[in-house]
């Protein structure tokens, strides 16, 4: 009987703590907190793990602060490209920053 009790916890740990655990460190990898991940796989077991895995890629998806490519107007506080000199929304002159690329302009 001890075997089998063995399995049985073997088998009540890999079908129901892991996914919830697994759930919780991939919700808070993510920046979602843990006990989003942790209710996941406790109603939905290995199912909330895919979720997870699936809202953590929906959380990296969107856009988070200013894009690569696009910074804020000094003057204005519009949005502008980050290799433009001129803001297309006041007019308003300043070194251009990044190029797409990443190098660093002069200047
Ligand atoms: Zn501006």
């Amino acid at each position: 009987m001890m075997i089998f009790s063995g399995f049985f916890a073997i088998a009540l740990l890999v079908g129901w703590l892991a996914p919830i655990v697994i759930a919780a460190l991939i919700t808070e990898s993510r920046g979602r907190g843990a006990l989003v991940g942790l209710l996941l796989g406790l109603v939905l077991s290995w199912l909330g793990v895919v979720i997870a895995l699936l809202l953590g890629e929906a959380f990296e998806g969107s856009p988070r602060g200013p894009s690569r490519l696009y910074r804020e107007c000094p003057h204005c506080k519009e949005r502008m490209r980050r290799d433009a000199h001129v803001c297309p929304h006041c007019r308003y002159e300043s070194p251009a920053e990044i190029l797409e690329d990443g190098v660093r302009a002069a200047g």
